[in-house]
């Protein structure tokens, strides 16, 4: 097996870093301050192919695999992980859910745009009282005529704000059903359909995450996404790959936290030596380059079942869990790497430690993976 990059990969990694140079690094820190969700950075990366890195090339994407996807989230988590959280909701949530239950008019209407950023996608699923337990949400739609009518809210949604369509899981049937859900697209300016409250977050500051509320909202049954009843079973299959998102979310924010608390371990002198000299240290960055190592690996398992098209529930959630879970200790370690001045904005590793605490929660909580593994396992 060869783990080396391939050219595309090469080829995104070295765009992305050239990108974020100009792009992101310089203003990463403003956008953290002042919970500024950098929309015009998306547009561009739209121009770079990398809102549609999934979608296939006749619907105007870049028509990559999931190898290509794992690099792209990476890569830009490592300059910012808010902006590889928003560009992951957008391609693989919103997007990749488009892509995989649309019908072949829906595909063409929503995906050159989506593909292409000229338009931002968001995702709903998860609700007030609905979290983990998704499939009890309240939220529900009404047959009317040819219509179907709206009513509820969706809470934490990525980008629910500067979204200008999204893909939103309702009830259609019974509570406790699983064919009791149904997927809408709804587009921006429907009428009954806004946005709420905006989070103030502990990470992940410069992606937008607020409410997205329906007020007898009125869309046509053009804008169901497959049959009447498949939208919980649509959304645990998009979770499937969305799962391979925060994997590489969080391989992107322990790499970023290793390579500066590698640096400074090298850099700073106490006692008359490198501290890298001290084996606690040295210990410590072992285990980071050991765990970052083992998640890339579960990581590309997981991402190489789905290009093959294979059933990949087990091995995407077991990816997100340790990803997930090295990602927080890893950030942790490298703030005590580099002792109080980790506990400063001064460098990047206290971003991300409160940026690396999203990936324990979204898309599944480790709890939830750890179900969902033992599910698998123990059957
Ligand atoms: C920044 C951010 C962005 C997000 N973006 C989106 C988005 O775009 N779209 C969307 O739909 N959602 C989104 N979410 C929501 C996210 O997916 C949920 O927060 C997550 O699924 C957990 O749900 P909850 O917050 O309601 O927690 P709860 O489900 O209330 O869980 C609370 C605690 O209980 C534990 N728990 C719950 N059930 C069990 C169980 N059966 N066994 C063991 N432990 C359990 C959990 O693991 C957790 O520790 C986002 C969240 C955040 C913070």
């Amino acid at each position: 097996m060869d783990f080396s990059y391939n050219e595309n990969q090469k080829m995104i990694a070295d765009m992305i870093q050239k990108f974020g140079k100009q792009n992101i690094t310089p203003f990463v820190r403003e956008w953290d301050d002042a919970q500024i969700f950098p929309l015009d950075v998306f547009k561009k990366l739209g121009e770079l192919g990398l809102m549609g890195v999934l979608v296939p090339t006749e619907y105007g994407g870049s028509g990559f695999t999931y190898t290509e996807y794992v690099t792209a989230i990476e890569e830009l988590s490592i300059l910012d992980p808010s902006v590889g959280l928003s560009m992951a909701a957008h391609n693989s949530l919103c997007t990749g859910h488009i892509l995989q239950f649309g019908s072949e008019e829906q595909k063409k209407k929503w995906l050159p745009k989506l593909a292409t950023a000229e338009w931002i996608g968001a995702w709903g699923l998860t609700e007030h009282n609905t979290g983990s337990d998704s499939g009890g949400m309240a939220t529900t739609a009404v047959k009317d005529g040819d219509d179907w009518i709206l009513n509820g809210a969706k809470n934490f949604i990525t980008h629910a704000i500067s979204g200008d369509v999204a893909v939103v899981i309702v009830r259609t049937g019974e509570k406790g059903d699983s064919h009791g859900m149904s997927a809408f697209v709804i587009e921006k300016g429907t009428p009954g359909f806004s946005s709420g409250r905006k989070e103030d977050k502990l990470g992940m500051r410069a992606s937008e995450t607020a409410e997205l509320i329906f007020d007898n909202c009125r869309v046509s049954n053009d804008n169901l996404l497959g049959n009447v009843g498949d939208g919980f079973i649509q959304a645990m299959k998009v979770l499937d790959g969305g799962r391979i998102s925060i994997a590489s979310l969080g391989l992107g924010i322990a790499k970023g936290a290793y390579q500066s608390a590698l640096q400074y371990s090298k850099e700073r002198e106490q006692f008359g030596k490198p501290i890298s000299h001290f084996q606690a240290i040295a210990f410590k960055l072992a285990d980071m380059a050991t765990e970052i190592e083992a998640s890339e690996l579960l990581i590309y398992n997981a991402a190489d079942k789905k290009n093959r098209g294979e059933r990949m529930t087990l091995e995407g959630a077991m990816a997100k869990y340790y990803s997930s879970e090295v990602a927080v200790k890893v950030a942790n370690d490298a703030v005590q790497v580099l002792g109080g001045y980790g506990y400063t904005k001064d460098f990047p590793v206290e971003r991300f430690y409160r940026d690396s605490k999203l990936c324990t929660i979204g898309e599944g909580t480790s709890e939830i993976q750890k179900l969902v593994i033992s599910k698998q396992i123990i059957g």
